[in-house]
């Protein structure tokens, strides 16, 4: 197993972010310091917009890398060496480097981030480039090569690598915003929600259920496809608001094909006490455009008239299938796809209606107390506080990217 002491990560949009750039630089570090915090971490420093991460005794690569792969705001993830303190000392150690070394091309790329340092970055190349020739043989390939040799002249020193992965991208969690996550236990929500976290959210949770008619087991799968999206983001708060009596008085009394999207309005508006209650501007939803019926344009329209707050609904242009290839990265797949009792999936209507309209559906509620209902539910409702993640081993590792 590949024992590292160091791993250099770049960051990914950050570059872009002009004045709040100091913020979000140290929300990233922050970040990287919470996932690694049970590996024996000396330091975290940022040399020339990077993040190194320096232990103080080696430490399995995967190990890292895994718990890197959760921290959003990262672009690519290396393990470094501390190559030398001058270009002399780098190329009297390359020889060395290159034992065992087959490849049949190569290049060498130099970032020059201290620029006190005499040499150009192409004068480094090639002067390592010509040891790595006359040791080998291989020829220089600057377009594809099948090795990199990558040399970052810092300050600190001169870090060499050769493999690079591809980290998660995003915006480092925390510096989005907050929002409320409506979360079922299908495959859908739990990938919205990583989504948004990746765009720099920060999200609570809320879950609809309807015991005594589903089962206990619906909730721990719930909670557990939580704790997994906690490795995302840190702690958070899971609120389960029980459904079944407003369902049920749904299903007395208002058309039966308007049923799920009644439901589906009085979520938004629980949801968006919640969301006002832990000050976040926005709500989350796994919907996809045409996915079902209560999932037409039509329909999102009506059913969104409620809310308050925006609906993000990350999932809308994609498909199931790309829907299914993120879960399954980023580790909810398997516990999404256990059975379990949904609470729309019961007191269901045969035929739903794929096109209502706000007026359609505000004069079907017309028939029930629709402020009473949510102020009862709310009643009901439980908050927890989810900070125990999934243990690693069950996380996607990332893939190697090109160098
Ligand atoms: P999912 O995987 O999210 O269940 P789905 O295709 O089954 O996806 P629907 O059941 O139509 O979707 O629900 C659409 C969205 O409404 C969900 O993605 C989720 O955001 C929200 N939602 C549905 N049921 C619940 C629930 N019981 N608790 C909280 N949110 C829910
Ligand atoms: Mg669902």
């Amino acid at each position: 197993m590949e024992l590292v002491t160091r791993v250099l990560a770049t960051t990914s949009e950050i570059s872009l972010k002009g004045g709040n750039r100091m913020w979000f630089e140290r929300t990233l570090t922050g970040n990287v310091r919470a996932a690694v915090a049970d590996l024996p971490l000396q330091r975290v420093e940022r040399p020339s917009w990077r993040v190194l991460l320096s232990f103080s005794e080696p430490v399995p690569f995967p190990e890292v890398e895994r718990r890197l792969a959760t921290v959003f705001g990262l672009g690519a993830i290396m393990p470094v060496a501390l190559a030398g303190g001058s270009l002399e000392e780098v190329e009297a150690g390359l020889a060395g480097a290159l034992e065992g070394c087959t490849a049949r091309s190569f290049a060498v790329r130099c970032l020059r981030s201290d620029k006190s340092f005499p040499l150009t970055s192409p004068e480094v190349e090639s002067r390592l480039g010509r040891i790595v020739e006359a040791h080998t043989g291989w020829p220089v390939d600057l377009r594809h090569p099948e090795l990199t040799f990558h040399l970052l002249i810092d300050e600190k020193g001169f870090f060499a690598w050769t493999r690079r992965l591809a980290g998660p991208g995003g915006l480092p969690t925390g510096v989005g915003g907050r929002a409320v996550c409506l979360i079922s236990g299908g495959i859908d929500s739990p990938v919205a929600a990583w989504m948004m976290m990746k765009r720099g959210m920060r999200l609570d949770f809320v879950h609809f259920h309807s015991l005594p008619r589903t089962d206990r087991a619906s909730l721990d799968k719930v909670e557990a496809l939580v704790e997994t999206l906690v490795r995302y983001q840190g702690p958070t708060r899971l609120t389960t608001v029980p459904l079944l009596a407003i369902q049920e008085e749904i299903a007395a009394r208002c058309p039966a094909e308007l049923r799920v999207l009644l439901y589906r309005r009085c979520m938004l508006r629980l949801a968006e006490r919640v969301a006002r209650r832990a000050r976040a501007d926005a709500m989350v939803t796994g919907e996809s455009l045409g996915q079902v019926a209560s999932q037409t344009i039509e329909n999102l329209r009506a059913v969104g008239a409620v809310a308050g707050l925006p609906v993000l609904r990350p999932l809308v242009g994609l498909d199931k299938t790309e829907i299914i290839e993120i879960a399954r990265r980023i580790g909810t797949y398997e516990t999404s796809i256990l059975p379990h009792t949904d609470c729309c999936s019961f007191l269901m209507p045969e035929q739903p209606a794929t096109r209502s309209t706000a007026w359609e559906l505000g004069k079907a509620e017309q028939a029930i107390d629709v402020r009473a209902a949510v102020r009862a539910a709310l009643a009901g409702a439980e908050k927890r506080r989810i900070d125990r993640p999934t243990p690693w081993p069950e996380l996607a590792v990332p893939t190697e990217a090109a160098s």
